[in-house]
């Protein structure tokens, strides 16, 4: 599967396409509409994957699909939180941003095809209750949850400290080493994230 990386609008938050064969999906849409349909080319907009519900990895969410005939899909316990600018944190920087919602309902283990590959879905709740990360392959997009240099605020509406380390050392448990694509900044190997180095050498 091939993974591009694209910036986010003003908010920096980093939108994903991936592209199996003539099959497209895209995560998280806040970049330029131009810039993602030039990533997309002549691949088809099956699915535009949500790793969560805040707003500054939603912006463009709306005028993609209205162009598209793309599924957008969401884990059940951020579907409504994106329709609301209290809750997708809009309002929290002084916006009043809301997305019309999402087609699908998303849950942990689900695997969703693309092209002649998959995708799988992996709960990941914490930095909101329904944070999802997205598998294919060797890589791992991984939204808010977890970044190459420490992991996602968990003070905004929904957040749980708690249960984000849960989660965080479920990641840290794993034995593969995917390369993580974060929803802000760099991509790095699984083994190379400060938290997870943190959790799994000095047991936090
Ligand atoms: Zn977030
Ligand atoms: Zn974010």
């Amino acid at each position: 599967m091939d993974i591009i990386k694209l910036n986010g609008l003003s908010y920096a938050s980093n939108t994903y396409v991936l592209i199996s064969g003539a099959d497209a999906a895209v995560v998280d849409p806040s970049a330029n509409i131009d810039d993602i349909k030039k990533a997309l080319g002549n691949a088809k907009l099956r699915y535009i994957l949500l790793t969560h519900c805040h707003f500054d990895h939603i912006l463009r969410l709306d005028s993609l699909r209205a162009e598209t005939s793309a599924e957008v899909c969401i884990h059940r316990a951020d579907a409504d939180m994106m329709k609301d600018p209290d809750l997708n944190g809009s309002a929290f920087f002084g916006l009043d941003f809301a997305s019309l919602g999402a087609d699908r309902i998303i849950e942990d283990g689900e695997i969703i095809p693309l092209g002649k590959e998959t995708i799988e879905v992996i709960s990941t709740p914490g930095h909101t209750p329904g944070s999802v990360c997205y598998e294919c392959g060797y890589d791992l997009i991984c939204g808010d949850t977890l970044f190459s240099s420490g992991y996602g605020r968990y003070d905004l509406p929904g957040g749980d400290g708690n249960v984000l380390f849960a989660s965080l050392k479920k990641l840290a448990d794993r034995r593969d080493d995917p390369m993580i694509h974060p929803g802000h900044g760099a991509s790095c190997a699984l083994s190379d994230a400060d938290i997870i180095r943190a959790i799994r050498y000095r047991e936090l």
